[in-house]
């Protein structure tokens, strides 16, 4: 259908949904044609705003939003370059009379959505920005006295008292066009799968980017494993996770479908997963809270005495670290899903994130960069929030010296070592006593297993015991700084 008033131009951000988005059921329902548009924002400062694993998935999750606009009768826009210019340029093209978006919480973002929105009315255009990314928005909850949390109970027992987040919204059945649609770039031509070599050869065998793959993920979850999922998140061998970060990252199902369709139900199993998991959308939250409130949240320290933390440069340490060859396997096991599977299951990821920041005592900014660009879930908060957390600098984070040790979170959380030989088949022939401490095990053991240590599989790049010992020094050095 194609009507002849001015259009709205609908920009699709982090929000590639048609179901619960606000922005598009507020164009759909405007009366005007619709112009819906993605920009490839990377000629602002000239830097690519996803990482390497997640263009492999912006690819493919825009081949999806295209498809489900075609099936309304409406086609996806696509442009590359410095956003003002291009919204500029697509409003003279098609005379558009408004934009709509979606808000985005990080930095930059917010920094480029202000400025544009000051100059589309500056020119007459109509900008209007909605909620939907988050449970609420990170300026809503307040502490008694008007500040912002830095410490998550209280966060969450506001969030609690807060009301429910607002009812999901259906996608439009159908948005008026305008009379010719400006033209397009080709996603081809964008170049965002990798080739020579295709390193994500193997993410499609664990991933379905777009809409239809979050709403699968979403029933068999909240079908089959809510009701254990308070147990079984710990556990990285079993599947007992969501696994819906990817398609969060990219708005391709709110988190307010999430909150409403696992509803608290009177069964006490149920209720207790049910409670977990909306416990971690609410740290996702307050992951954006903090970053609202601490704007260099990747680049600064929340605890200022770390700023004089003297970190190591060790290049080949962190080298180590990123291939998965420390010759701690539970370490070495989560880095390798990350290359494999552009995933890593939460416990590891803690796991291995203090190894690299205690153990090897390398800068955690240089984790958290080496996470954004290989984690399909990237998130500036909650990654940037999740590294501080890790390191002892961040709000309500782990007290520096609880350093994990990686053996024994392995044997904890890994015991018969599933999860490390799926990851690390050097060691699939190694019985579970000594699978997360290979270099422990006697020399016929070893042969057994087809394992030469040094030769198949590494010999540990520290030993644990001096590293923390080395660690608690470094810590000590800065406790009593102001
Ligand atoms: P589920 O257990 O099913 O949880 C449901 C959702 O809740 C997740 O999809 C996520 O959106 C949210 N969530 C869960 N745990 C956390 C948490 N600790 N902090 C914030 N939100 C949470 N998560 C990201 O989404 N992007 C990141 O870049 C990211 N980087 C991390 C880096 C480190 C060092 C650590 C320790 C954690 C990081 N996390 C990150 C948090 C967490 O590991 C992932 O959200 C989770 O593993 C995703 O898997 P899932 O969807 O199966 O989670």
């Amino acid at each position: 259908m194609m009507g002849d008033a001015a259009p709205v131009i609908m920009w699709f951000r982090r929000d590639l949904r048609l179901h619960d988005n606000h922005a598009l059921a507020a164009a759909a329902s405007s009366g005007r044609p619709v112009v819906p548009l993605f920009i490839l924002e990377d000629g602002n400062d000239g830097a690519m705003p996803y990482g390497a694993a997640q263009a492999w998935w912006l690819h493919r999750s825009l081949e999806g939003l295209a498809a489900r606009l075609e099936a309304i009768g409406s086609r996806l826009i696509l442009r590359r370059g410095s956003t003002a210019d291009i919204i500029f340029a697509i409003a003279a093209e098609t005379g558009a009379a408004a934009v709509f978006w979606n808000r985005r919480h990080d930095a930059c973002g917010i920094e480029i959505d202000s400025a544009l929105k000051a100059d589309l009315r500056a020119r007459d255009i109509d900008a209007q920005s909605f909620a939907g990314q988050l449970l609420h928005d990170p300026t809503r909850l307040k502490t008694k006295t008007g500040g912002s949390y830095k410490v998550f109970t209280p966060f969450w027992r506001a969030l609690q008292q807060g009301g429910e987040p607002d009812t999901p919204i259906d996608a439009p059945q159908s948005v008026l066009s305008p009379a010719r649609f400006p033209g397009s770039d080709r996603l081809d031509d964008w170049s965002l799968l990798p080739t020579r070599p295709d390193w994500a050869s193997r993410f499609g065998e664990v991933w379905t980017p777009g809409e239809d793959g979050a709403q699968a993920r979403l029933s068999d979850f909240v079908g089959d494993r809510i009701g254990d999922y308070g147990r079984a998140r710990d556990f990285p061998a079993i599947d007992g996770t969501s696994q819906l970060s990817p398609h969060l990252a990219f708005g391709e199902i709110s988190p307010a479908v999430l909150w409403h369709s696992t509803r608290l139900d009177d069964s006490s199993r149920g209720t207790e997963g049910v409670v977990t998991f909306r416990k971690e959308l609410a740290w996702r939250d307050f992951s954006y809270h903090l970053l609202y409130h601490h704007r260099k949240l990747d680049r600064e320290n929340i605890d200022r005495r770390f700023d004089v933390f003297e970190w190591r440069e060790d290049e080949e340490y962190f080298a180590a670290w990123t291939k998965g060859l420390t010759g701690y396997p539970i370490v070495d096991a989560g880095m390798r899903q990350l290359w494999k599977h552009g995933y890593m299951h939460n416990r590891v990821r803690m796991i291995a994130a203090s190894f690299l920041i205690k153990d090897l005592l390398i800068d955690w900014r240089r984790g958290e960069q080496w996470f954004r660009d290989t984690l399909l879930d990237a998130d500036p908060a909650s990654n940037a929030a999740s590294w501080q957390w890790v390191a002892g600098c961040g709000a309500d984070a782990a007290p520096f010296f609880r350093i994990f040790n990686p053996v024994l979170q392995g044997e904890k959380f890994d015991p018969d070592g599933a999860y490390v030989k799926t990851f690390v088949p050097e060691l699939a022939e190694m019985p579970a006593k000594y699978v997360h401490r290979p270099f422990e095990a006697p020399a016929p053991i070893l042969k057994q297993a087809g394992v030469a240590l040094g030769t198949d599989y590494p010999q540990p790049l520290v030993d644990h015991r001096a590293a923390r010992d080395r660690a608690m020094q470094a810590f000590a050095r800065i406790k009593g700084v102001h």
